[in-house]
């Protein structure tokens, strides 16, 4: 669930108020976006991946955490620089590590 905002982080360019599938952000009179609905957050941390500044923070649990200053800044961002996205980063794709393929003969073709 989307637990911060940095506001000294964020540079008012509502990428994330256009992004949120489900509206949680509100424009704010500073440009900094406000979590006015939290609840409606679906965990899906697309707010955090396109935030250009890693302002944002998604957290895995899909409740409210009783208290958001606990949070370790450096987790701010995480998932976006995990993803790869964000000049000068490594993209995800070639750092991920799958189940081994199979070797040998592939199975058989289903047929109806
Ligand atoms: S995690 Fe998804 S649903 Fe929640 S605020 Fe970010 S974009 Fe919106
Ligand atoms: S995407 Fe990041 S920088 Fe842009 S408005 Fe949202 S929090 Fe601020």
């Amino acid at each position: 669930m989307i637990e911060l905002v940095l506001a000294e982080a964020c540079i008012a360019c509502d990428k994330c108020i256009d992004v949120c599938p489900t509206s949680v952000f509100d424009r704010s009179e500073s440009g900094v976006p406000e979590i006015s609905r939290h609840s409606d957050c679906q965990t899906c941390f697309m707010c955090e991946a396109y935030c250009p500044t890693d302002a944002l923070y998604v957290h895995p649990e899909s409740t409210p955490l009783p208290d958001p200053r606990i949070i370790d800044r450096q987790h701010v961002g995480r998932y976006r620089e995990k993803l790869g996205w964000g000049r000068g980063r490594e993209p995800g794709a070639r750092l991920a590590i799958g189940p081994e393929l199979p070797k040998g003969q592939l199975p058989p073709r289903l047929s109806r």
